[in-house]
């Protein structure tokens, strides 16, 4: 994919604000400066995340992204974590 502006400076609409950010502030909104735990989530559908901060992060700090982030669900997978989450409240 290419992209015609820097990664960085790329836009959305950040779920948890509620309104227009850059990828670059994804980058340090976690805890500590840390990147932002849902950013797998909110950005791979516009360009290979996974791969950017695997090549611009630290091993040590991408490995316990993946270890502890929050992972692009497909829509059936969050269909059923629905469902089972309405069986358990009854
Ligand atoms: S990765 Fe975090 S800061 Fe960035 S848009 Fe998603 S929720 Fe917002």
């Amino acid at each position: 994919m290419s992209l015609d502006q820097p990664i960085e400076d790329l836009e959305r609409r950040c779920p948890r604000l509620g309104s227009s950010i850059s990828f670059q502030y994804c980058l340090i909104s976690g805890e500590d400066d840390f990147v932002c735990w849902k950013i797998l989530d909110c950005w791979w559908e516009t360009f290979d995340v996974e791969r950017y901060l695997k090549k611009n992060m630290p091993e040590a700090e991408f490995n316990h992204l993946m270890a502890t982030a929050d992972k692009p669900k497909n829509k059936i997978s969050s269909i059923i974590e629905i469902i089972e989450k309405a069986k358990k409240g009854r």
